[in-house]
């Protein structure tokens, strides 16, 4: 599942790539993306105009177009965008497919059907977008509001982290290697972290994701920013995928653990229970 670093290439690059040139066709293969729109008011609305601005609110992409209204995009696991130069591409799972005046396609693809379409004039219009927690590479994500969020909590930081109703965009690799960075037991309740913990958590998250933004995201699975690129930041993980490696710290071995059924990443050494 891409997470905020991996959003934020993906718009990086349609920023770069499709912004002010015109739609001059829409075909949707599927419709069971559309959440709050018929494929034909979807192609009506959208053919003709073109993309002003592509910019994220969590991982959601919002598309500004020139008549005004948003496209808002999810791309949940699997979701894909792709540009073909051209011709159109033979590809498994294009779903959606935008024909740009430049002769190029943006096609959407998602092998897990998972992901999801709106088309609104206001972003308020919208409870997804508006139940939306902060974003961690915001100024207001500090000490003060991770704080109250989270030192009542009898849950465990590696959950609290990835509650996208206290803070949105850190998904499992990056609660992981956040934990990691700053040295916190992934098993400490919110309620047992001291001050300087959620200080150093704060901190530790800005770097890590601001790194893998640096490093175009993470490809573990089948993240690409496109067809014949990925993300760079895996070379960075220091134990994400390195179960029962030596810590690069203290030569102990990584382990990995289940949390909410899913898996935890960490060394029991350096991020020991004080
Ligand atoms: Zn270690």
């Amino acid at each position: 599942m891409p997470e905020l670093p991996e959003v934020q290439t993906i718009i990086n690059f349609l920023n770069k790539n499709i912004n002010n040139i015109e739609i001059t066709n829409v075909f949707v293969k599927n419709k069971k993306f559309l959440k709050n729109i018929n494929e034909n008011d979807f192609e009506n609305k959208i053919k003709n105009n073109h993309f002003k601005n592509i910019y994220r609110i969590g991982k959601y992409l919002i598309f500004d177009l020139s008549n005004n209204l948003k496209m808002v995009v999810h791309l949940r696991m699997e979701g894909k965008f792709f540009i073909d130069e051209n011709n159109l591409e033979k590809r498994k799972h294009d779903y959606i497919i935008f024909e740009l005046k430049n002769k190029k396609f943006l096609c959407y693809n998602d092998s897990r059907q998972f992901g999801t379409f709106h088309v609104v004039d206001e972003l308020d219009n919208l409870k997804e977008i508006k139940k939306i927690a902060i974003d961690p590479l915001d100024e207001k994500f500090d000490f003060d509001f991770l704080n109250s969020k989270i030192n009542k909590s009898k849950k465990n930081i590696k959950s609290l982290l990835l509650e996208q109703t206290i803070v949105s965009g850190i998904g499992n690799i990056y609660a992981s290697e956040i934990l990691f960075d700053c040295k916190i037991n992934p098993f400490l309740r919110g309620c047992d972290l001291k001050i300087g913990d959620i200080k150093n958590i704060v901190k530790s998250s800005k770097k890590i994701l601001n790194l893998a933004l640096e490093n175009h995201g993470t490809t573990i699975h089948s993240y690409k920013i496109t067809k014949d690129e990925q993300g760079n930041f895996q070379k960075f993980l220091k134990v994400v995928s390195r179960e029962n490696k030596k810590c690069f710290n203290c030569n102990n071995l990584i382990k990995r653990i289940k949390q909410q059924s899913r898996s935890t990443f960490y060394c029991s050494n350096c991020q020991n229970v004080k």
